[in-house]
C-alpha cells in the first residue's frame, strides 16, 4: 500500500511540475514581450508600405489611363469647335471643353500626387529593407537566451511525460481512473503530506488512530475534511 502511495504522490508531483513548466514555455518573458512587439511592428510597417506601393502603383496605372482618356476627349472638342456652324453650339463646345479641361487638370494632379507619394515610399522601404535583415538577426539573438530556455524545458516535459507514462502503467486502472478524477476535484491536489500530523493541504488535524494506521502503511486514509488521500514520509517533520 506505501509504495502505491508514493507512486501516487509522485504522479501528481509529476502531473504539476509539466503543468507548470508548460505555462512556463508558452509565456513569453514579460522583458522579451516588448522587444518581440517592436520588432513584430517593425516587419508589419514594411509589409504596410509594401502593399500601399502596390496599391498607389496600380492607382497611378489607372490615373494615367483615365488622364489619356479625359485628353482625347478635350482634342475632340477643340477639332469639332473648328467645324461649329452656330454661336449656340458654339458656346455649348465651349462649355464641354471647360469640362474636359478640368477633368485633364484634376486628374493631372491625382497623377502627380500619386507619383510623389510612390517615390517617398519607395525611399522609405528602401531604407527599412536594407536595414530589415539585421534587424531580424538581432531580434533572433535577443531571443535566443529564451529559445535555449525552451528547449531545456522541452527536454524536462519529456522526460516528466515518460515517468507519468511509467507511472500510470504500474497502477492498476480503476485506481488511476478514481485518482484522476480526485485531482480533478481538488484543483490538481489529491494526495498531500501529514505534515506535524495534520493535512498539509487544510490544516485538519489526523486522528491519532488513523495517523497510526497511516504509519503502517496498511490502507488509504483520507482526511477528515478536505477528503484528500494522506502521504506520510517518516522524514517529514
Ligand atoms: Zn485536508
Amino acid at each position: 500500500m506505501s509504495r502505491q502511495l508514493d507512486q501516487l504522490y509522485r504522479l501528481q508531483d509529476r502531473i504539476r511540475f509539466v503543468q507548470q513548466r508548460e505555462k512556463e514555455r508558452n509565456t513569453v518573458p514579460s522583458d522579451l514581450a516588448d522587444v518581440d512587439s517592436a520588432h513584430r511592428e517593425k516587419v508589419e510597417a514594411v509589409e504596410r508600405l509594401r502593399a500601399r506601393l502596390k496599391q498607389a502603383e496600380a492607382e497611378l496605372h489607372k490615373a494615367e489611363l483615365e488622364l489619356a482618356d479625359h485628353q482625347e476627349k478635350q482634342r475632340k472638342f477643340q477639332a469639332t469647335l473648328r467645324s461649329v456652324q452656330s454661336s449656340r453650339e458654339y458656346g455649348a463646345v465651349l462649355n464641354e471643353i471647360d469640362g474636359a479641361e478640368k477633368l485633364v487638370r484634376a486628374t493631372e494632379e491625382r497623377v502627380l500626387a500619386l507619383e510623389e507619394e510612390i517615390e517617398a515610399a519607395q525611399r522609405d522601404l528602401d531604407t527599412r529593407e536594407a536595414s530589415l535583415p539585421k534587424e531580424i538577426e538581432e531580434h533572433e539573438q535577443k531571443l535566443s537566451g529564451w529559445r535555449t530556455a525552451q528547449r531545456e524545458i522541452d527536454q524536462e516535459l519529456e522526460s516528466a511525460r515518460a515517468e507519468i507514462r511509467d507511472l500510470e502503467a504500474t497502477i492498476p486502472p480503476r485506481e488511476r481512473a478514481e485518482f484522476q478524477r480526485l485531482l480533478e476535484k481538488k484543483g490538481g491536489l489529491a494526495i498531500v503530506r501529514v505534515v506535524s500530523g495534520s493535512c498539509a493541504a487544510c490544516h485538519m488535524k489526523v486522528r491519532p488512530h488513523a495517523l497510526q494506521t497511516l504509519k503502517a502503511g496498511l490502507e488509504i486514509i483520507t482526511c477528515d475534511r478536505c477528503k484528500r488521500i494522506l502521504y506520510y514520509e517518516p522524514q517529514t517533520p
